[in-house]
């Protein structure tokens, strides 16, 4: 593919691109808010995941202003559950540095938003503005490498300015945006990391991995580092229709301001029964949860929960957990639950 012109490689795809593109909700325009809003979503999420909270944010936040003037507990909350939060935190403070100074409308106006690295820039100018950047991300490296036939290591630095290099000669620039989400429609339904459905692939032609009969040996990554396993026991003591949560505080920056359940061993007095148990991957750790659970009838018998002295944290009720920072992890425990469940919303 390298070298080729590459004219008939983009009417192929744009021509397929054109004709089978996915429904997604964040293209139905080119507006600015909702474009920045789905990309940042999209990072590390797949596309299912993120359809309801795109809808959800933008009812909650319909304008930048909004999104601006809200409180950052509020932003936090709106995307409790998608997890990456540092993502959330950008958003807000680039939210406030767009009502201040105005749409961006250059590449290196995109980039300067906090949060925006090059594939985010590169997107948003490129649909938005109409800019000719070339967007690399994850599933169009994958695609460039087997096109290419070239097995280079995709971590390496070298790696991957020859990919981009290489999608930014295949560009349209007549129609970058069209060009970078059909690139990644490719990847995301198509050329997939494990089973590429070849037969079907409209740019299959030009494929040289393909035609070496090595597209599912490429790309070539480095060896995954081995996953550690922890055990996370938690607690939910439940009341009457509440929950007791407690902060996180700042030492574990990330997760700052949200909320979560306590682990057993703070309230290892407090008895209970082993109620649920399931897995939690975070990049290279997977968490075995087990949750233990302390209804207020069945334990406490002398006084109210809320006169017994629980440091550090606090009752909520059940329905207020939708409006809440809750860690994931929390929200899954009490999805668990069947006295949680009902009241919370939070299957
Ligand atoms: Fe991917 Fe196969 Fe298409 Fe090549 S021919 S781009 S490997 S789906």
């Amino acid at each position: 593919m390298t070298g080729r012109s590459a004219l008939p490689f983009r009417r192929a795809l744009l021509g397929w691109y054109d004709s089978v593109r996915r429904y997604l909700p964040w293209r139905e325009s080119s507006d600015f808010y909702r474009v920045w809003i789905s990309e940042v979503m999209l990072q590390q999420t797949r596309v299912e995941a993120v359809i309801p909270y795109f809808h959800r944010f933008l009812e909650q936040f319909p304008s930048i202003r909004a999104l601006a003037d809200a409180p950052e507990a509020d932003v936090l909350a709106a995307w409790s559950g998608l997890g990456y939060y540092s993502r959330a935190r950008n958003l807000h403070r680039a939210a406030k540095q767009v009502a201040n100074q105005g749409v961006p409308a250059s590449h290196d106006d995109v980039l300067s938003l906090p949060g925006a690295g090059p594939y985010t820039a590169a997107a948003i100018s490129s649909i938005v503005l109409g800019l000719p950047h070339a967007a690399v991300d994850g599933n169009v490296i994958r695609v460039i490498s087997r096109l290419t036939n070239d097995a280079a290591e995709i971590s390496a630095p070298r790696t991957r300015a020859r990919f981009a290099a290489e999608a930014q000669r295949l560009l349209d620039t007549h129609r970058p945006g069209d060009f970078n989400q059909a690139m990644m429609e490719l990847g995301a339904t198509v050329c997939l990391p494990r089973t590429p459905l070849c037969p079907e692939c409209p740019v299959q032609r030009f494929c040289a991995g393909r035609a070496a009969g090595r597209e599912r040996e490429l790309p070539v990554k480095l060896k995954k580092a081995a996953v550690t396993e922890i055990v996370l026991e938690l607690l939910a003591m439940l009341w009457d229709g509440r929950v007791f949560l407690i902060r996180r505080d700042d030492a574990e920056k990330r997760l700052a301001g949200f909320w979560e359940l306590p682990p057993r061993e703070l309230f290892a007095e407090v008895p209970g029964t082993r109620a649920s148990e399931f897995t939690h991957r975070i990049v290279n750790d997977r968490f075995r949860v087990v949750v233990w659970k302390a209804v207020w009838k069945a334990v406490w018998k002398a006084a109210a929960p809320a006169t017994v002295k629980l440091e550090g944290g606090r009752w909520f009720d059940l329905s207020e957990l939708t409006s809440l920072p809750v860690t994931t992890v929390t929200r899954k425990a009490l999805a668990g639950l069947s006295e949680a469940k009902p009241a919370a919303g939070l299957s």
